[in-house]
């Protein structure tokens, strides 16, 4: 199967922060892979901009080694990245200070799209609206791309999403969660809503409960100082983990457009009820026995011996409304776990009866939506065993792997920043969160960080590469469930 590719209009995109790790390591090789699908017109162009003095020349030449080292295969086409390069264009600016704004200036173009990505510290995106608007680099069809973390709690939220307001319109604001530009999970939305078979079933009448693990083999490696200041709750439950609760637990929208999905995941956020603190986990890694000198424990790691930021969280939670009352949600993520893995499941109930027999072996249906790696869906079902020797049942999947699905061109890898950085050009935010989204998903964390500080908790110890700490098996065992074993 070949899919299609649609040219999008005209753009000039800057990136502040042009220079950085995430510019180099995803914007720029995604973008590159667009061009080399043929999806930016003769007229894009993209202009990095970071206060280091490095004119274009030393711009292109640092952008081809990162796609040298990020860009995937296509990296190595030394022609296509020629043509790529040419597109490229820097500025040196600093966003506190006044300096580079003219040069800037002088190279936007009139009547293509303008966008902004913010690949900066958050601390500097209220400078960088006001300056933009100040210099009159904007107009009402502008575009800002802001990156998380949006904002470390509700206060901190709001005054960021005041300090954007303050110059731009919320249409034209575009906060990124990559998880929501995975294939996967927008397969989710065409899987519950495009089929009649799933969305009778998908309420507490059927569904057992809900799984959702994002698991990670690494430790905080050098990000431990920004780390230790977040943890696991602000660093993915916040806004990725909860992001994939809101799809599976979303009403049907009116329609798929940004506002009518946007409303939906933002009234999920508002059911949900406070985790009672029995409710929670929070663990932190120990060493690699292995390799302690390169594979240290969490503490070590962020240099503080008596961090009590958790590395590991897993929790469970309900949504007090009438399609989910009853049906708990457990949440799962840590770092130096046993795989690397991230995995929606949703349990259904047992049959009401076994006219089989509990010999037979019963079976629960499990619909898994896989995120990484091996992006795809899987419905398990039971089956009769082949062969003679009476009625014996077995689980088979119903696998929907893109990969054997679709052929390899249908499974074609569209990393997530590459799907997102295009839909900013196309003025789509269905896959963007909503200023309002953000501050409600702080409003619920907030009260649970809140109350581990003030009880003084500590988080347990885990082994490293292990599925964390035993208190999370604990928690399923308690409500006579399993975790799903996490596999790479
Ligand atoms: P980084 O590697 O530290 O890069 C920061 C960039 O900002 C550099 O280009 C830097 O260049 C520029 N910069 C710093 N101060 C500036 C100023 N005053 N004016 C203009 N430019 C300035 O950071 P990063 O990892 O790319 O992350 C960027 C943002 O994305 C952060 O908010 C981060 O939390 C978020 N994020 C990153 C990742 C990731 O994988 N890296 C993932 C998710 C979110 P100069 O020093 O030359 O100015």
């Amino acid at each position: 199967m070949v899919s299609r590719v649609i040219p999008v209009d005209p753009f000039d995109l800057v990136i502040f922060g042009g220079t950085g790790d995430l510019a180099r390591r995803k914007i720029l090789p995604g973008l590159f892979r667009r061009f080399c699908a043929g999806q930016m017109p003769q007229e894009a162009r993209v202009i990095g901009a970071a206060r280091a003095e490095l004119g274009a020349d030393g711009y292109r030449d640092m952008v081809r080694e990162a796609i040298h080292e990020f860009g995937g295969d296509e990296g190595s086409d030394d022609t296509k990245l020629g043509a790529f390069l040419e597109r490229l264009h820097y500025v040196a600016i600093d966003a506190r200070d006044e300096g580079g704004w003219r040069d800037l200036a002088g190279l936007l173009r009139h009547r293509v799209i303008r966008a902004f990505y913010f690949s900066v510290a958050p601390s500097l995106f209220g400078d960088l609206a006001e300056r933009l608007n100040n210099h009159g680099l904007t107009d009402n069809d502008s575009r800002i791309v802001v990156e998380k973390p949006f904002g470390r709690d509700l206060a901190s939220a709001r005054q960021l999403n005041g300090d954007l307001a303050a110059f731009f319109d919320e249409s034209q604001i575009y906060r990124i969660d990559h998880y929501l530009g995975k294939e996967t999970v927008q397969n989710l939305m065409a899987v519950r809503f495009g089929n009649m078979l799933f969305e009778p079933l998908w309420n507490s009448q059927f569904v057992d409960h809900i799984q959702i693990t994002v698991a990670e083999t690494v430790g905080v490696g050098g990000r431990g100082d920004y780390y230790d200041k977040s943890g696991a709750m602000r660093d993915m439950v916040q806004n990725h983990l909860m992001q994939l609760l809101c799809l599976i637990a979303m009403e049907p929208p009116a329609r798929f457009d940004p506002d009518a999905v946007r409303d939906e995941k933002l009234k999920v956020i508002r059911a949900l009820e406070e985790v009672e603190p029995h409710h929670i986990v929070r663990g932190q890694y120990d060493a690699d026995p292995d390799d302690p000198e390169n594979l240290p424990d969490y503490r070590t790691a962020v240099e503080d011996p008596k961090s009590r930021t958790e590395s590991f969280i897993a929790m469970k939670t309900h949504i007090a409304n009438w399609r989910w009352a009853g049906t708990p949600f457990y949440l799962r993520t840590g770092k130096r776990l046993c795989a690397r893995s991230s995995e929606i499941s949703i349990m259904f109930k047992d049959t009401p009866h076994s006219i089989f027999g509990e010999e037979a072996g019963r079976h629960r249906n499990v619909l898994s939506i896989r995120l990484q790696p091996n992006e795809g869906i899987q419905l398990g079902v039971t089956i009769k065993e082949p062969g003679p020797g009476g009625m014996r049942l077995i689980d088979v999947p119903l696998d929907m792997t893109f990969a054997d699905a679709l052929g390899p061109s249908g499974a074609e890898n569209v990393d997530a920043y590459e799907r997102l950085v295009m839909d900013v050009i196309r003025g789509n935010q269905t896959l963007f969160m909503r200023g309002d989204e953000v501050e409600a998903a702080w409003a619920w964390t907030d009260p649970l960080i809140e109350g581990w500080t003030n009880r003084g908790d500590v988080p347990k110890p885990y082994d490293s590469h292990s599925a964390g700490p035993d208190a999370a098996m604990q928690l399923m065992r308690r409500d006579g469930r399993e975790w799903r074993e996490v596999t790479p």
